[in-house]
């Protein structure tokens, strides 16, 4: 039994398993699973994982799927019931699973892996900006009003309507006011956020919500523009839009959990069978929790509670791990922040930034770290994921996991990862591989980065920003992710950046600091396998192997093959279907 949905960039199946029949078929082995397949995808150049580690340095174990040629596919079919996997291998061993009810769905050759997963997105952002009117690009009043009619028909009256992407800074010298956006919308307060973070407009009925009258003063390094008589005319500029923003409620939780069901088929359509959301709070946590009640969680979601929420993490720490494998929704990790980005200079680093001398970027306790909470979770039994980017992020970072392990020596199975992991002194690689843990980066960042990251910190530094290989000869675990929506999901991006080191435009030639680069196994991993192994999952899902969930991505590239050969090629992929284990409780 499964569902169908098209979707622009390819196909979804939701297969629907029975309460339970998952963990069931998992717990009893093979012997159990049923003799007749649901779904029966033929013809498919396969590659399943389940062989051997690659060794540190890359090479493939001696039972992958690589001859004289290079890379080729270890299976055909894969048959499916109940949302697990009954068999893959040769089409003609498929044959037996086929029953007069079974589906056959021909692939044409289209390449079948592990479904992917995202291990480090903040998919709530996705799913706050579907909720918000996109004005980007528009140059009239006229074209904004109509599109926030456009995009608020379902609205109740009262609720409040967001829009964001209008140009501010091209309408600093002609700022509109708000007597037209008020007669349009008298019964919804709206708010219209600029593109740049200094300018907002609100109708009349969003200035009152916010309190703000002809005798609001401008909060300091703020302006609240006002007409002749004073009065505010809904034009709040620099720090002054925080007096409309905060005035925004929290989105019901109905509209919470439609943005994040909307968000998560995206990703769906996009190949990802399971994201690990790095930071949940209260709010999303309520509208996962309502998703997974109505079975209406579409992938996979690994919730990391953030520890900027108290309250969620204690009583998270209070009730213990869920360490469930079959259900769609679980929470077994938190996530705290050490540090900013090297971008805005705000990574910890030891010594100072290369273009800013006597700056070292942010503490942790400036940036509401919380060390004693992260401690007290990990010995409750939880994974900790760190963000830590600058190399005294790190060290700081190294120093608190080896603390926390030489207390309490059992923590060490938790798997704990550091989030960015972006410059590591070398001294101090090592030390990931002593306390098992794994680095959570991105292959977007590294080839984004790399336009500025030389100025910020150097040429010496940079031999160490992003260092995959040594990280992998030093015993780290690795898993890859965009931290979208900071960069771009796209797998194929993803994929390119980390085998080439290489951006969009093939710059530069030869890659940047190559050396640190993957194989395409080690890339196609760090997107399944290896991130399963990240979620604890690594037995249910991340291989196509009999008795598995039958999480599943066909595209229509070969990423072994081309990752090879023709890496540039791995930009043109795209995602064939997208099949995932639907379970309903
Ligand atoms: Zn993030």
């Amino acid at each position: 039994m499964f569902r169908r949905l098209n979707r622009a960039a390819g196909m979804i199946l939701l297969l629907a398993t029975a309460p339970g029949i998952a963990g069931l078929a998992l717990m009893t082995g093979c012997a159990r699973l049923p003799s007749i397949a649901d779904l029966l995808l033929v013809n498919g150049r396969i590659y399943t994982l389940d062989w051997g580690e690659p060794a540190p340095d890359g090479t493939p174990a001696g039972d992958a799927p690589l001859g004289a040629v290079g890379w080729y596919p270890d299976a055909e079919a894969v048959a499916i019931a109940d949302g697990i996997i009954i068999y893959t291998g040769s089409a003609e061993g498929a044959e037996r699973y086929r029953g007069p009810e079974t589906v056959v769905r021909d692939l044409d050759g289209a390449v079948v892996l592990p479904g992917l997963i995202e291990s480090h997105v903040h998919i709530n952002e996705v799913a706050e900006n579907l909720t918000r009117v996109d004005l980007r690009g528009l140059n009239t009043e006229e074209e904004i009003y109509d599109r926030l009619i456009e995009g608020s028909r379902d609205y109740a009256p009262g609720e409040w309507i967001v829009g964001w992407g209008w140009d501010e800074g091209l309408w600093a010298n002609r700022y509109p006011d708000n007597r037209r956006l008020s007669e349009l919308f008298p019964e919804n307060p709206i708010l219209v956020d600029g593109l740049h973070g200094f300018g907002v407009w609100g109708n009349r009925l969003a200035v009152a919500e916010a309190g703000v009258t002809a005798g609001t003063e401008a909060p300091v390094g703020g302006e609240i523009i006002r007409d002749g008589s004073g009065e505010p005319t809904g034009i709040f500029v620099n720090r002054a839009v925080q007096l409309l923003r905060d005035a925004v409620p929290t989105p019901s939780l109905e509209r919470r959990m439609s943005s994040l069901r909307a968000a998560l088929l995206g990703m769906a359509a996009d190949g990802f069978v399971c994201v690990h959301q790095a930071g949940t709070d209260s709010d999303m946590m309520e509208a996962l929790e309502g998703l997974e009640a109505a079975g209406e969680l579409p992938i996979r979601v690994y919730a990391m509670i953030s520890t900027r929420d108290e309250p969620l993490t204690r009583a998270w720490i209070a009730r213990g791990p869920d360490r469930d494998t079959d259900s769609m929704l679980r929470a077994c990790s938190i996530k705290a922040y050490y540090d900013a980005s090297l971008g805005s200079r705000g990574a910890m680093m030891l010594e100072d930034y290369s273009d800013m001398p006597g700056h070292r970027g942010v503490s942790g306790e400036e940036y509401g770290y919380n060390e004693e909470l992260v401690a007290e979770a990990m010995r409750a039994g939880f994974q900790a994921a760190i963000h830590a980017i600058g190399d005294a992020g790190n060290r700081d970072v190294l120093d608190f996991y080896e603390a926390v392990i030489k207390s309490d020596p059992g923590v060490i199975d938790y798997r704990h990862r550091i989030e960015h992991a972006q410059v590591v002194h070398p001294d101090d690689f090592i030390r990931f591989g002593e306390m098992r843990l794994i680095a959570s980066m991105e292959p977007p960042h590294t080839v984004e980065d790399k336009a500025w990251l030389e100025d910020r910190i150097g040429p010496d530094r940079c031999r160490n920003a992003f260092a995959w290989r040594t990280l992998r000869i030093a015993g780290a675990g690795l898993t890859f992710n965009s931290d979208l929506p900071g960069s771009d999901h796209d797998i194929f991006y993803g994929l390119h950046g980390a085998i080439t080191r290489r951006d969009r435009d093939l710059e530069p030639t030869g890659g940047w600091h190559p050396e640190q680069a993957v194989l395409p196994e080690e890339a196609v991993r760090a997107y399944t396998s290896w991130a399963a192994y990240t979620s604890f999952q690594e037995n249910e899902t991340g291989i196509i192997s009999r008795g598995r969930f039958a999480d599943i991505t066909v595209m229509d590239i070969d990423p072994f093959v081309l990752g090879s050969t023709q890496p540039e090629k791995l930009l043109e992929g795209s995602i064939v279907l997208t099949i995932v284990v639907y379970a309903y409780f």
